[in-house]
């Protein structure tokens, strides 16, 4: 198949915001794709090259494609480097500069999905001398025998940036249309395999029967929705529910086949290495010939035994070295809550209920190794508001609340989980400074530093904010209408950050204060949200202070230290 048609298919998905028209085009071009060449080229339509489980990853940075850009189109890096910077982007720099060679070059040769996806395949394989030099001849071949419109999908697709905006669900209706199949067939293996490639190959070939889970494949796990209080969880779930501590780790799905283990982290990530400890507790605590289990790992300092916030131990999850002695610095325990697979059956439709009695008959529970999580089933909300002060004081998150009778469906549901959390009160700072945005809003400030004062008035950063900004006046305060607003205060500028008079407060919302060293405050607001702004009623004299930072983090810590 031409990579043309597929580029052709993007330019149209890029004239809609349309969801049905999307899934319309879509599904309408899946339809006449060829059996053999659907999974590559749904790939492709997602941005990428390869499933999204496997650990492979394209590794071409910006730098080596202005220079495959360079090579491909004969302009001096130091041009590409000029264009990009006033365009923001490498694939319309692409565009641009190959749009002149290639009315020349563009003769019989057309370019083929399998040389584009081969050539990016080969990128993440390539070892050893030279590999630089071969991956730029690689990107630059492509772009060298491509159109100007080509050579910015080649482009963005070599970066992982294409962009095109074709979200989960659209790809779903689409391949049911395409196929046949329902829309909850197509959902269901793509839950189970974690591969709209191979879910389209499979409903194209009609064998969509044939998918079951795999223990050592990792999957998608099941998600949850946020209530306001204990009462709202009975509505959403209802009574009896099951309720266990929010606990603040790593989520981890181990699979075990014969006597191989295999540790995956919610976005699939292969971390078997990384946890060794882990691969060892499933191996002795967890009977069965094969399984796959859903936990927290929590860490905890071994000397006292007090659970650790998750950044301690995100560390553990990067780490390609000394991993032995990392585990012995930073342990952790096992909080094992759910069990998909167990002994050749797949236990996913099965009711909450009846897997959880499972887990607690095959699994040993040892204190600061494996044990499943405590819980609490109800129908009193007095008793689950006890249950909840209590997760919190011993420095919890807050809680899950689980239906007892729901399947385990990966994903967020309504009716399945329910997550509980103290909101922390938000904060009003002042946007200090700012950055350009990429593509679309390469000239619009898209991300906002943002700082407290200190009691002499100074401005300390705590964090950058761009959540919460909408891209419809409509729906609220938007990017355009920031972009206004600070760039008359822009005292200087550095590539695409700039500085800016401190005048414009907004009011933020935040999961949580973080120590940290990349800001001066020391803090850092771990997922900030853009709230309002708040010119009407603060200047920057008013907005919170360092002391207001600490008190927060000292009472999310205090909590921390009750354990
Ligand atoms: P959050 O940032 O609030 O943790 P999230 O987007 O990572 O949310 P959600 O499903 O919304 O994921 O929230 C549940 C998360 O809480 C799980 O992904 C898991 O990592 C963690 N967790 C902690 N304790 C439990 C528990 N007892 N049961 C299920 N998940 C738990």
């Amino acid at each position: 198949m031409h990579y043309q048609r597929l580029v052709h298919l993007y330019l149209a998905l890029e004239k809609t915001t349309k969801r049905l028209e999307k899934t319309a085009l879509l599904a309408a071009f899946l339809k006449e794709v060829p059996k053999d060449e659907v999974q590559d080229v749904v790939y492709l339509l997602q941005g990428l090259v390869f499933p999204p489980w496997d650990e492979r990853k394209i590794g071409f940075s910006s730098r080596l494609m202005l220079k495959a850009i360079s090579v491909a189109s004969g302009a001096s890096a130091d041009s590409v480097e000029k264009l990009w910077s006033k365009k923001g982007d490498l694939g319309i720099v692409a565009t641009e500069l190959l749009g002149k060679k290639t009315q020349k070059t563009l003769t019989s040769e057309h370019l083929t999905v399998k040389k584009v996806i081969d050539n990016i395949r080969k990128l993440a394989t390539l070892e050893g001398a030279g590999t630089v030099d071969r991956k730029i001849a690689l990107v630059a071949e492509l772009l060298t025998s491509s159109s100007p419109e080509e050579a910015r999908f080649i482009a963005r697709t070599v970066l992982e940036e294409l962009r095109v905006g074709i979200a989960a669900g659209i790809l779903r209706d689409s391949i049911a249309q395409a196929t046949g199949y329902s829309v909850e067939e197509i959902e269901q293996s793509a839950d189970i395999l974690a591969d709209y490639g191979e879910v389209a190959h499979l409903a194209k070939e009609k064998k969509l029967k044939t998918v079951i889970l795999v223990p050592g494949r990792p999957m998608h796990v099941m998600l949850s929705i946020p209530v306001k209080d204990v009462a709202e969880s009975f509505e959403e779930l209802g009574k009896p529910a099951q309720f266990e501590y929010k606990l603040d780790g790593v989520r981890l799905q181990i699979h075990k086949n014969k006597n191989h283990i295999l540790l995956f982290t919610r976005r699939m990530e292969n971390v078997t290495k990384q946890f060794p400890e882990v691969v060892e507790y499933a191996k002795t605590y967890v009977k069965g010939k094969s399984f796959i289990i859903d936990c927290e790992a929590v860490g905890f300092d071994p000397k006292t035994g007090v659970h650790q916030p998750f950044q301690s131990i995100s560390q553990r999850i990067k780490r390609k070295y000394d991993i032995e002695q990392l585990a012995k610095k930073l342990p952790v325990e096992v909080n094992v809550f759910d069990i998909m697979y167990c002994n050749g059956k797949t236990m996913v439709n099965k009711p909450l209920k009846e897997r959880r009695a499972l887990l607690e008959k095959i699994l040993k529970n040892i204190p600061h190794k494996i044990k499943t999580t405590e819980k609490l089933v109800t129908d009193d909300i007095k008793k689950a508001q006890h249950f909840y002060d209590e997760s919190l004081a011993k420095g919890n998150e807050g809680l899950m609340i689980k239906k007892i009778d729901a399947l385990y469906r990966p994903g967020r549901y309504v009716g399945g989980w329910c997550k509980l959390k103290p909101v922390l009160e938000p904060l009003d700072v002042v946007i200090v400074g700012a950055s350009y945005g990429e593509g679309k809003r390469a000239a619009t400030l898209s991300s906002y530093v943002i700082a407290c004062q200190d009691e002499d008035g100074n401005l300390l950063e705590v964090g950058r904010v761009s959540t919460g900004v909408k891209e419809k006046e409509e729906e609220g305060v938007t990017f355009d209408a920031l972009t206004k607003l600070l760039k008359p205060l822009i005292t200087e500028t550095k590539g695409r950050d700039v500085v800016v008079k401190p005048k414009i407060v907004v009011e933020v919302a935040y999961e949580e204060v973080q120590k940290s060293p990349t800001y001066k405050s020391g803090y850092a607001l771990r997922f900030p949200r853009f709230k309002r702004l708040r010119l009407e009623e603060k200047k920057v004299g008013d907005i919170n202070t360092l002391a207001d930072v600490e008190r927060i983090y000292k009472v999310q810590k205090g909590k921390k230290a009750a354990t």
